[in-house]
């Protein structure tokens, strides 16, 4: 609308101008003017209706518009004009200069053609006498064009050809290396380029059309998969990263395949998680997503070995237009989260009991923070008991956190403040608390009992324990021998000399080693053999229903070989009964702990239970509660 209305103005003024200094000129002067007018206004006409065409996408016939208008609106300039005057001889090559820049060299010769047969036209229209009828007759031009302008004109024409070529060729060529370098990067910055899956940006730009498929798609319902291997760590621990990248690639291809017939877009947002969106019938769901959990469970070959890598799945359904993938990840990462607590490789679709107890996890790790400050924290001792002699030779000590009345167990807190960092200074206060009550216990005669601490791998990790530990013994002039760390065969798996290095300190002060939970990760005894390890931790699963599972008992019956080969003893955890104790003294197991002597109680209620253990010279089968 602007350009017409600027044509209008333009061609208007023209007009008045010519109409305004028409007076006291010839007749066919006047009047090559007012052709002149028209003229200009027709290319005027077609550069607004090339614009036109533009706006609607239509560049290719814009530019053959325009360049087509402007090159009859010179040819007729110069035919009614009498010959090619000062301002064609320059609006010419432009034109043809103009057409190489914006059309193509193809069409830059047609037009250069053109423009020659223009000028070799109005040449032999000169020679036959061939003139427009408002040519001045008293004009001394007899022809349009001499014979040595005409070859002038065809000189500039044809190098104002040949230059623009050789430019735009060259400029075309730069132009095209460009457009393959941005294809390039933006491949690089939509891809993974492991797996060659789009990334996490590319996925959070199709998600929005992913969305929008809602309204479109009645019947169909949209389903976010958000999906993350197990235990991916152990495979990078066991195999190195390009075990794991074996690992990745199989997942990628298997979620590919697995989801290929439901047009789903797979991608890969980072470390081992993984998001597909599909659009599939409600009826289908469940199988769907079992058929895919059945898949990605089959075992897969890393470096010759054969694995069994699993995944889980948490499923959120794309129910509005508007959602943000922000919004809906975080709902699909939250149900893949239930998954991994609830036994891993499954599915786990959202819903609102997730999002509570993931603002519950996010109060607890909150509240974490300040319970340190306010003293909520507090030891809890289990004892130990000789399996032989029957007496207690010391306890684990297991911290409970005592908020707004309750005890809250440390399953429910301990891997929240694994992750939010808190465990670090929990962990400081409970070597300290550990050393000074068990220096207690030798204060009111109890001097020969032990202290187990549980350890968390962050702690080794981040180095520095053998002086924390020598700090806090110091402190409370407990002897470092009396102290025990537990901890999980993972720790040892994942770090090299950093862990060693402060092991064989500790050992050196006399510090005992554990291993907790023995049997339940992934067991490498070659670990066994180059740390100075005292105890192994038999789990309590391998002890419940004992006597009727020859299973377990054969598992406990091979790790108490495989500790007494290493000179270790064994602790069985979770005893709860008497009636398994005979068998555990058969199977030679050195050292119990559970239910059956004691639950986890505190400081004053420990004292009493070794107490009247000490009076009976070795413990009573009876229970002592919380
Ligand atoms: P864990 O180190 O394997 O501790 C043994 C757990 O088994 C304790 O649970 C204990 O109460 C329970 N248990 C002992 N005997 C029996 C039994 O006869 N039957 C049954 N059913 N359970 C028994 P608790 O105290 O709830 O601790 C759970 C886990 O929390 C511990 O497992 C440990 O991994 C962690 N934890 C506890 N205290 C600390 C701590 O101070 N620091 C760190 N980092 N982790 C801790
Ligand atoms: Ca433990
Ligand atoms: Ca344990």
């Amino acid at each position: 609308m602007l350009y017409l209305i600027i044509a209008t103005v333009i061609t208007t003024l023209m007009t008045i101008f010519v109409a305004l200094d028409s007076d006291g000129l010839a007749e066919n002067v006047v009047r090559t003017n007012w052709i002149n007018v028209i003229c200009m206004s027709l290319c005027i006409v077609a550069t607004v209706y090339s614009r036109y065409l533009l706006n609607r996408q239509k560049i290719r016939e814009s530019i053959d518009v325009f360049i087509i208008s402007l090159t009859i609106g010179l040819s007729l300039q110069c035919y009614f004009n009498g010959g090619i005057g000062e301002a064609p001889i320059v609006a010419a090559p432009f034109i043809i200069v103009l057409t190489g820049y914006i059309a193509s060299i193809w069409f830059m010769l047609k037009i250069t053609i053109g423009i020659c047969c223009g000028l070799i036209a109005l040449y032999v229209f000169g020679v036959l006498g061939v003139k427009p009828p408002d040519i001045n007759v008293n004009d001394p031009i007899e022809t349009f064009l001499r014979f040595d302008q005409l070859v002038y004109c065809l000189i500039v024409m044809l190098l104002s050809y040949q230059t623009t070529k050789i430019f735009v060729n060259d400029y075309g060529g730069i132009l095209s290396k460009l457009t393959e370098d941005q294809n390039k990067l933006d491949y690089i910055a939509n891809h993974d380029k492991l797996t060659g899956l789009p990334n996490r940006y590319a996925c959070e730009k199709h998600f929005d059309k992913f969305s929008n498929a809602h309204s479109r798609n009645n019947g169909l319902s949209h389903l976010l998969l958000f999906i993350d291997i197990d235990n991916f760590k152990n495979i990078n621990t066991r195999f190195g990263h390009s075990g794991g990248d074996i690992a990745l690639s199989t997942v990628a291809r298997r979620l590919d395949i697995v989801f290929a017939s439901d047009n789903a877009t797979v991608s890969r947002i980072g470390g081992d998680e993984f998001i597909v969106m599909l659009s599939i019938v409600a009826d289908g769901i469940s199988n769907k997503l079992q058929q895919a959990m059945d898949y990605l469970a089959r075992p897969l070959t890393i470096f010759d070995e054969t694995e069994y890598v699993t995944c889980s799945m948490g499923v959120v359904e794309v129910k509005h237009e508007h959602s943000s993938f922000k919004e809906e990840y975080l709902k699909a990462d939250l149900a893949m989260n239930r998954a991994k607590k609830t036994g891993k490789n499954r599915f786990c679709r959202f819903d609102q009991s997730i999002t509570d107890s993931a603002f519950k996890t996010i109060a607890i790790g909150a509240g974490l923070h300040e319970a340190l400050e306010k003293d909520q924290f507090v030891l809890f001792y289990q004892a130990q008991v000789d399996l032989v002699s029957g007496k207690v030779i010391g306890a684990e000590a297991l911290i409970r956190w005592q908020k707004d009345g309750q005890l809250i167990p440390p399953n429910d807190f301990i891997p929240i403040a694994e992750k939010n960092g808190s465990i670090m200074p929990i962990t400081e206060w409970v070597i300290s608390q550990s050393c000074q009550d068990c220096a207690k216990w030798h204060k009111l005669g109890f001097d020969d009992l032990t202290i187990s601490i549980n350890i968390p791998s962050m702690m080794l990790a981040k180095g520095g324990l053998p002086e924390l530990i020598k700090a806090a013994c110091l402190h409370s002039k407990l002897d470092p021998k009396f102290l025990e760390i537990e901890l999980t065969e993972s720790v040892l798996l994942e770090n090299g000399s950093k862990i060693n290095s402060q092991l064989n300190e500790l050992r050196k002060m006399g510090v005992s080693l554990a291993i907790d939970d023995f049997g339940t990760g992934y067991s490498n005894l070659g670990y066994l053999s180059q740390l100075n390890v005292q105890k192994l931790k038999v789990d309590k699963c391998f002890v419940t229903g004992l006597l009727e599972s020859p299973h377990n008992q054969a598992i406990i019956q091979a790790v108490v070989h495989i500790a007494s080969s290493f000179g270790m003893k064994t602790v069985i955890e979770g005893v709860e009964e008497q009636s398994i104790v005979p068998t555990l003294q058969h199977l030679d197991c050195t050292i119990g702990q559970g239910y059956l002597w004691s639950k986890p109680v505190c400081f004053n209620d420990f004292m009493t239970f070794v107490s009247v253990q000490k009076s009976h010279n070795s413990v009573e089968l009876g229970l002592v509660t919380a």
